[in-house]
């Protein structure tokens, strides 16, 4: 556990090469090709798929268009391949740290082509950008677009206020406990403290009749949100779970198999560095893994298979 803690800190400092394979199971690949053929057989196994084109660090507008031009693409495939899956965009990919309204335009056009046959889910960043990102969503909302939808954090202390100014917009909405550190002020760091304004922005959600996307892997809230939802009498279409490519599959599996709806985040693109270490270092099992690793290609013949 110290030994993981570690490396956690250390992550950064590990070769990118090392990196990249161990967190192989977390990516789909460099190329569309490589997530259509994930979502195909997650779709086989009877889960849906959102999919992500990696890409963080955008430094122009035409860098911002190819990330734009790269999800068109993934829209027109899934369409053409009847397959079930829809997309997920950083606003900051889609050129968000560029200006307000590069994001904006690029975004809309998406969502536009997307009108029909996808739907788009706006993920959340980190808290410098929550303001501007529920502003697109209301933007687009209020521009007529209701194929779209937005992520909240339960980490975050603001997120229940969120939940209620949003409301009247009865939105739909991906509940997760949120990836990036914030400061204390803003956000809750005790475990048990971001669990509890999971469960109280879940119940706010649902009283306002809004569709959730549970995205987590953490037992007790899948518990809770299976409780509170069998108590509204809610049923396989009223909502769904969402899980990360390469978490807990067996958990995955599992609520498949009771019958609920699972979307898996399904990550691909050459910039896959960044994604990678945000998952490695949520790992608890990281030091076992880089361990793991260095032992194969210390050991002849051990080619790391996993
Ligand atoms: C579909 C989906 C979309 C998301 N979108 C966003 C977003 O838009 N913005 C945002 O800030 N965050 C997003 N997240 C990330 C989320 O906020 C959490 O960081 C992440 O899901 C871990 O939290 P948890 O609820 O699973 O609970 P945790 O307590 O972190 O994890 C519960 C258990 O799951 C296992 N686990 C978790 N992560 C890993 C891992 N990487 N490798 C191996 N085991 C692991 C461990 O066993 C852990 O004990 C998303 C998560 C999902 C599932």
């Amino acid at each position: 556990m110290l030994l993981d803690r570690a490396l956690v800190r250390l992550l950064p400092a590990v070769p990118k090469l090392v990196v990249r394979r161990i967190s192989e199971r977390y990516i789909a690949g460099e190329e569309l090709a490589d997530a259509v053929r994930v979502v195909r057989r997650l779709n086989g196994e009877g889960k849906l798929a959102t999919v992500d084109v990696l890409g963080e660090e955008i430094a122009n507008a035409d860098e911002a268009r190819a990330i734009a031009d790269a999800y068109r693409d993934a829209l027109d495939v899934f369409d053409r391949e009847q397959l079930d899956s829809n997309i997920s965009v950083k606003p900051t990919a889609l050129g968000l740290k560029l200006g307000y309204d590069v994001c904006r335009e690029n975004l809309e056009e998406l969502v536009t082509h997307a009108a029909g046959r996808g739907f788009v889910r706006i993920d959340m960043e980190d808290a410098s950008t929550t303001d501007d990102t529920l502003r697109l969503y209301r933007e687009l909302r209020a521009a007529g677009h209701d194929n779209v939808g937005v992520v909240l954090q339960a980490r975050l202390k603001r997120t229940v206020e969120d939940v209620r100014a949003l409301a009247e917009l009865k939105p739909n909405i991906r509940l997760c406990k949120g990836i990036y550190l914030e400061r204390p002020e803003i956000a809750y760091r005790d475990y048990d403290a971001v669990r509890a304004n999971f469960v109280q922005a879940l119940e706010e959600l649902w009283n306002g009749g809004s569709y959730v996307g549970v995205a987590t892997h953490d037992e007790y809230l899948l518990e809770q949100a299976q409780r509170e939802a069998a108590l509204r009498g809610l049923g396989r279409e009223d909502f769904e779970f969402q899980m990360l490519l390469g978490v807990r599959p067996a958990l995955g599996d599992a609520l498949v198999r009771q019958g609920h709806q699972l979307r898996i985040y399904t990550p691909f693109g050459r910039d896959w560095y960044e994604y990678s270490l945000r998952r490695l270092q949520e790992n608890p099992r990281i030091a076992g893994y880089v361990a793991t690793d260095t032992f194969n290609r210390l050991v002849p013949g051990r080619n790391g298979s996993r």
